[in-house]
């Protein structure tokens, strides 16, 4: 019989390296931020899932969503994660569990000899009709993100972000409200809340918006009518709603419209100076991340007795672990970030099609 091995050091099972979170015994990195032989995805956001690499293992849908985005052949091989399947590498099991962030997002935890670690990658709790939801899973420790951890960052429910923008379009039937939101996840969100609230006419996209809009509705999720703007006579677009990615908003592009309305949907929204400064008219407080109250209460329900925090505003959130009486560190790991800051980097990937 085989001895019982010793139960690992967590540094020994998972450890924070300049190419992102490394685990040793599978030998795999965990969204890594350079080109390595084996790597486990979270989800599709470009700070997260780069090409290049030998291996990949995530879901369906984010090696679909990066095949769109960097073509068929970004990396070495491809293999299919199933939700809430284990698959051993070595000695460690690896489980992809839904986020709730994007379609196809996953956390990954990370089994072995007794000891589960979950890398949550990005996450939310709110509910979103265009991706699966969150799933806590118990663990030793967690790793979460802390993009919105400061206590300033509450996100009211989205539903009633939608609605002033309905509001407004019905206020001001002569205008075109151009909405800023990431081309992966945010942008379909937006369109599939809308349709909820029970707006009827065409959406209008810019062609950065269009494969991954394509994407999700060929995966089955309602997004009404999509026109695309590149097809259409825009000085015909007052009234109309057209979404864009965030750069668009402030490019020559958006004042090609009848006396436009420049909307943002981010969960930065919450702070009115950076509204102003980007030129927003509507803000928006639309999140495809857990605020400050959703990082607080996850973190309760996974009852780990320890907190590794990856990017964002990584101090309060430990400092608050502490007081807690959680044990809690930042990782300070580099690369990741903002989706939208992400994407004007990512160059020809998403780079706007007039
Ligand atoms: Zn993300
Ligand atoms: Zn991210």
């Amino acid at each position: 019989m085989a001895r019982q091995s010793a139960r690992w050091r967590p540094s020994e099972l998972l450890l924070p390296t300049p190419a992102g979170l490394y685990c040793p015994p599978a030998d795999i990195h965990i969204d890594p931020v350079r080109p390595v032989s084996g790597a486990l995805i979270t989800h599709g956001h470009s700070d997260h899932a780069r090409a290049g690499h030998g291996a990949v293992l995530a879901t369906r849908e984010t090696l679909a969503i990066m095949a769109l985005r960097y073509g068929e052949g970004f990396a070495g091989s491809q293999q299919v994660a199933l939700p809430g399947e284990a698959i051993r590498i070595g000695e460690v099991d690896f489980t992809f569990v839904p986020a709730g962030h994007v379609l196809g997002s996953a956390q990954i935890a990370v089994e072995s000899r007794g000891l589960r670690i979950v890398a949550s990658g990005d996450y939310k709790r709110e509910r979103d009709p265009t991706c699966a939801g969150f799933e806590p899973v118990p663990c030793d420790i967690f790793i979460t993100e802390a993009t919105f951890g400061l206590p300033v960052f509450r996100h009211p429910p989205a539903a009633g972000e939608v609605a002033k923008l309905l509001e407004s379009v019905r206020l001001f039937p002569e205008r075109t409200h151009i909405v800023g939101a990431y081309s992966l996840g945010k942008a379909q969100r937006v369109m599939a809340l809308i349709r909820e609230a029970g707006y009827e006419r065409p959406v209008y996209i810019h062609g950065a918006v269009e494969k991954i809009t394509a994407f999700y509705q060929a995966e089955g999720i309602p997004l009404g009518e999509i026109r695309l703007v590149s097809e259409s006579d825009r000085k015909t677009l007052g009234g109309e709603i057209v979404i864009c990615p965030p750069s668009a908003t402030q490019d020559l592009w958006a004042r090609r419209f009848p006396d436009p309305v420049t909307v943002f949907a981010s969960g930065w929204m919450r702070i009115r100076a950076r509204a102003r400064q980007k030129g927003v008219e509507l803000p928006l407080v639309i999140s495809d991340h857990a605020d400050w109250d959703d990082l607080l209460a996850t973190i309760r329900e996974v009852q780990a007795g320890e907190i590794w925090v990856t990017h964002g505003e990584a101090d309060a959130l430990v400092h608050w672990c502490g007081t807690a009486g959680l044990k809690a560190k930042p990782l300070h790991l580099v690369g990741y970030g903002d989706e939208g800051e992400a994407e004007s980097e990512g160059g020809a990937v998403d780079a706007p099609a007039a």
